[in-house]
Formats: C-alpha cells, structure tokens, sequence
C-alpha cells in the first residue's frame, strides 16, 4: 500500500533506491503464493474446504457438546482424540481425529492452477487424491503429467517430438525454456522415474516432497500457459492495429 501511494508521487520525490523497489514490485508478475496444508493446532492455514480453499486464521477447540449430542461414547470416541478447527473467512468447521482430518474429505496437495490442460488435470487430481496414502504414486503420476505437459509444449513449438522426456527437455531448452522452468520439468521427470524404479531416492513415506512436486506442476503452467495466454491477449486486446504494424516493421528490419 505504501509502495502504491509512492509510485504516485513525482520521481524526484523518491530515492533511487526507493524507485527501484517501486519498478520491482509493480513490473514482477505476482507468485504463486506459498501453500500451507492443514494441519492439526497450526493456528493459519489453506482451508481443507472446496468452496474456500484460501490461507486463512483457524480457531481451535474441542467440545464435549459435540459427543453428548452425537449420542458418542466409547474409546474411538474419547474426547481427548478430537479437535475441531473454525476456519475465519468461511466460517466451517474441520473435524480432526488424533492428527488426521476426518472432514471435509481432504488432500494436503495444492489444487490444480486453473490452468491446468484438461489431458492433464485427472493425473493430477488422481494424485492429489492419493498422496497421504501413496507419496510414491503421486510422484509417479505428476512425472507423467510432466510428460504430457513438455509433449504439448513442443507441439506448441512447431518442433517434431522427442523419443522421451528427457529428449523433450532438450528441444525445450534449445527453444529458450528458462532455466528454472527445466529444472522443474527435470525434478518431476528424475524424482518421479525414482518413485516407480528406486535407486538414491527412497520417496516411501516422503510426503513432503512428493506435496513439493505438486507446487513445480503449477509453476511451470503458471511460466508456459497462464502468463503468456495473460499477455497476448492483453496485446491483442488494447494495442491498436496501426502500433501492432509499426512493431511488425521495427522487428522486420532488426
Ligand atoms: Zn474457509
């Protein structure tokens, strides 16, 4: 907000320093923002139901009211086990039994960007799925929506497809994939061939890794599709055809 009310105010008026915060902020595309999963007695978190789904305070408690109305009783139903969570912009309620939620349904993964290609939201959305009880066949199905998703950015590329992933990789990088945007592809295509035949890698019980990987799908739809989709359209929308041919000549004659 501050930054906001200073980039209006006449140059002179700012340090350059100051000004070159102000270019930083107001020309880098905004992140994917960080994702907390749920977890039991963090007092923030993104909120386990659907309809919500954004980072948000959660008020903690237990009820004995819950179980007398329940009509509960028994050792699986011993108070002590349960906690509930109010989420503050929404205002549902997350039951959690010991550390585990028990509701909503719930997948610790990111969602998918909504972006997203369909050929490969059901990969992901399978992965989501499955991630607490199989971090191994999550990261094997997100290496195949990798698969899928370097393939269809070759095509994009007017470029024959490669024997494999690896091989797409490189197309990719010879058609200018920035650096970090490899690295993601390469960290989804080793990690998840690790999950299907181990050798370093032992991805058994290793959920947060497997949770990271979700994050690399999204980013690198956010870097290939969303951003760029975002842009040309802004550019096909609002600059006039006459500026649209001066461009076309200036970069004929460069
Ligand atoms: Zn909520």
């Amino acid at each position: 907000m501050a930054l906001a009310q200073e980039a209006a105010q006449p140059v002179a008026a700012l340090g350059a320093a100051k000004l070159q915060e102000v270019i930083v902020t107001e020309t880098t595309p905004a992140p994917i923002p960080d994702y907390t999963p749920a977890q039991l007695e963090l007092d923030g978190f993104h909120c386990p139901h659907s309809t919500c789904g954004v980072f948000s305070r959660q008020r903690w408690f237990r009820s004995a009211r819950f179980f007398q109305t329940q009509n509960l009783a028994g050792p699986d139903y011993s108070e002590a086990r349960f906690s509930f969570a109010v989420c503050d912009r929404c205002g549902d309620v997350s039951i959690w039994r010991d550390a585990k939620i028990i509701f909503p349904s719930y997948s610790p993964a990111p969602r998918p960007h909504r972006n997203t290609p369909p050929e490969i939201l059901t990969d992901v959305k399978e992965a989501r799925d499955i991630v607490t009880a199989s971090p191994r066949g999550a990261a094997a199905l997100l290496r195949l929506a990798a698969e899928k998703l370097a393939s269809s950015l070759v095509e994009k590329c007017g470029r024959p497809q490669g024997k494999d992933l690896n091989d797409n990789i490189r197309i990719l990088v010879e058609e200018g994939l920035p650096r970090s945007i490899q690295q993601a592809l390469d960290a989804l295509r080793v990690i998840g061939n690790e999950a299907v035949h181990p050798g370093v890698l032992d991805l058994k019980d290793d959920q947060d890794t497997a949770l990271k990987l979700f994050r690399l799908v999204n980013v690198i739809i956010e870097n290939r599709i969303a951003e760029p989709t975002e842009i040309e359209s802004l550019y096909v929308s609002k600059v006039p055809d006459s500026k649209k041919e001066q461009i076309g000549k200036r970069d004929a004659t460069a």
